[in-house]
């Protein structure tokens, strides 16, 4: 029943989107709000319905943005097998299990309504509030590698703070994006009567993204992706918070607990075939432990790859450009261990999580953000080292770094010279957001533009109301 009413609306919007074909470079079609489920063929459109819904939404009570959340939540958690199943045929990366898990269990971590606070400060002139409000329409671009999740983590906060969005997907994760946002957009309707609290631009294309950054109904850009489209946010015009890319160290000392860290690189960076950008992508272990960590790690999933092994890897996994200049090679990004391990020239055993094994520091698995489950061990003399090449390997983004150290002055030492966003000690990269660790989770981490974690007060203006001389009532 449910799928022959999508298929039904998805050969409308279709009709719908050739009929409107025009409107991605002209003005907003006349259509009833709420048609198409919040799926528009260009900026204007999407924005124009945005706008309409956050009319609608800005006077409404905190307790519908609650329930505007909770049926983002709920769909997300009833319907993750067939959403997740849907993500991975649409975008051929990453686990099933994984993208279950990242709608069933991540996007119960995303904070909502709760978040929001009201600072305030009371004396004998008065009471003054600091009340965090909406901006009104925000524009979000999302990545691939989470196109679904990202969208709903995204949702939640920025509805939780009272705007409404206009999103613009990954052209390979397109399908999956408006599907979620029809099916979110019916549970609100049903249960707070407002339309296209988020809109989405289908199909999206670079042209689309660059109509929704210089929209002048757009508030605010949130983007979420790569090196590219986070220099094309920061040198926009319009306010934009980035989610940058990474490509995270993980540095072993001498007193690790080494059954530990070897556990928790395996379970970070085989999660969702390591398509997370907080994900482990190379290990720094001083020669003291390097044998020992090693050993664990095949204990723990690992499956060691030799030097020709891993060199074999290497020519399948990345491609030469001009100038010699490497590029990841895009077919093999996400893929299972088993499809990496044959490019390898191995057939590894069911059930092996990562790929491993040595490589020199200059190693081009060092250097790139493979986005796959092969992670290079990188063996270094001493701490000081291990510690230069993780910082060298992280490329400045400031994103995300992993320690494993018993060693309290290792922890502050490395803390202060990786400077990240995240910074996870002892555990797998997933607790630095809640997963195993404490604290809310996001998959839009902003660290180029300092916002961090996002949460549901990133995306709010700060407004201050002062009482003069009187509320104060103790
Ligand atoms: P991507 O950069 O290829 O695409 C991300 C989004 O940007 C897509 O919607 C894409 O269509 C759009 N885009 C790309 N170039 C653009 C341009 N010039 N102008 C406008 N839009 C453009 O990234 P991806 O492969 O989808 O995702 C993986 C990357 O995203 C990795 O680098 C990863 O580290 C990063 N990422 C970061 C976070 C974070 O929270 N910081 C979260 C997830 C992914």
């Amino acid at each position: 029943m449910q799928m022959s009413e999508d298929l039904i609306r998805s050969v409308v919007q279709q009709v719908l989107t050739q009929m409107g074909g025009a409107a991605t470079n002209g003005k907003a079609q006349a259509r009833p709000s709420g048609a198409t489920l919040g799926v528009y063929p260009g900026a204007d459109e999407a924005v124009a319905a945005a706008e309409a819904a956050f009319e609608a939404f800005r006077g409404r009570p905190l307790a519908d943005r609650a329930k505007a959340v909770a049926c983002i939540r709920r769909v997300c958690e009833e319907q993750a097998e067939e959403l997740g199943r849907l993500e991975l045929e649409e975008t051929k990366i990453g686990r099933l299990d994984h993208k279950v898990a990242k709608l069933r269990v991540a996007i119960a971590k995303v904070p909502g309504v709760e978040y929001l606070r009201t600072e305030n400060w009371s004396g004998d002139d008065g009471l003054t509030l600091n009340d965090y409000t909406p901006f009104g329409v925000l524009g979000a671009i999302t990545p691939v590698t989470h196109s679904l999740p990202t969208l709903a983590g995204n949702a939640i906060n920025m509805l939780a703070s009272g705007n409404t969005v206009v999103f613009n997907a990954h052209p390979s994760g397109a399908r999956i994006a408006a599907e979620g946002v029809r099916r979110f957009n019916r549970a609100i309707r049903e249960a707070i009567g407002i339309d296209d609290l988020l809109t989405i631009i289908d199909p999206p294309t670079l042209d689309t993204a660059a109509a929704l950054f210089k929209h002048p109904g757009v508030k605010v850009l949130v983007v979420t992706g790569g090196p590219a489209v986070a220099r094309a946010a920061l040198g926009s015009k319009r306010r934009a918070i980035v989610a940058g890319p990474g490509n995270p160290p993980v540095v072993v000392d001498a007193t690790a607990c080494l059954e530990n860290a070897a556990k928790s690189i395996v379970e970070g960076a085989a999660f969702d075939n390591n398509l997370l950008c907080i994900g482990e992508k190379q290990v720094f272990a001083v020669a003291e432990v390097y044998d020992k960590l090693m050993e664990q790690v095949g204990r723990h999933g690992g499956y060691r790859l030799d030097a020709r092994q891993v060199e074999a890897l290497t020519k399948a996994a990345f491609t030469t450009g001009e100038g010699g200049k490497l590029y990841v090679n895009k077919d093999l990004i996400g893929q299972d261990p088993a499809v990496l391990g044959r490019h390898a020239g191995v057939s590894v055993p069911a059930g092996t999580q990562i790929l491993y094994g040595e490589t020199p520091a200059d190693h081009p698995f060092v250097d790139h953000e493979q986005m796959m489950p092969f992670v290079p061990f990188v063996r270094v003399p001493n701490l000081a080292s291990a510690i230069a090449l993780a910082k060298e390997s992280e490329h400045g983004y400031g994103h995300t770094a992993v320690l494993h150290s018993r060693d309290t002055s290792v922890m502050s030492r490395m803390g202060k010279a990786m400077d990240c966003t995240v910074f996870v000690i002892n555990g797998p990269s997933t607790a630095g957001l809640g997963l195993g660790g404490e604290g809310v989770l996001s998959f839009s981490i902003a660290g180029p533009t300092g916002e961090g974690v996002t949460t549901p007060l990133t995306f709010c203006r700060q407004r201050r109301t002062a009482v003069v001389g009187g509320m104060r009532f103790a």
